[in-house]
């Protein structure tokens, strides 16, 4: 499948990893929009929010289960924001499902 982050997942294009297990992959966004920003994957394909189900959603219950970990780890102690842009109007530009995971100054409230 020609999708970036199934590229990422497979080691075919490089990255910075920050955390892995069976089912899950965080690495740091290339394009940081906070002094820490990391992106959570689930390994399978999912397209995005749209795209979780029934059949898939555990992984999902996974991925919140890791953030607070990863969150630890990254000494985001003050807090943090976890963010899914799901299609056109969020301006989702990767169509694997991610969330972000922002921290380390005062985020603004801006919603777009
Ligand atoms: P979104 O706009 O929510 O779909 O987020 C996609 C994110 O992927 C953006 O924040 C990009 O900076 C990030 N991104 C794109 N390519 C890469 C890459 N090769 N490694 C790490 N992050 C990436
Ligand atoms: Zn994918």
């Amino acid at each position: 499948m020609n999708c970036l982050f199934c590229k990422i997942v497979a080691g075919e294009i490089p990255s910075t990893k920050v955390y892995e297990d069976e089912t899950v992959y965080a690495f740091r966004d290339i394009n940081p929009q906070a002094p820490t920003h990391i992106l959570v994957i689930p390994k399978a394909h999912i397209p995005s929010v749209d795209g979780i189900n029934a059949e898939n959603s555990a992984v999902v219950a996974h991925i919140f289960e890791v953030i607070p970990t990863i969150a630890a780890a990254e000494k985001l102690t003050n807090g943090y924001r976890v963010v899914s842009n799901c299609g056109q109007d969020a301006g989702q530009t990767v169509h694997h499902l991610h969330f972000h995971i922002l921290g380390g100054q005062e985020l603004s409230l801006q919603m777009a």
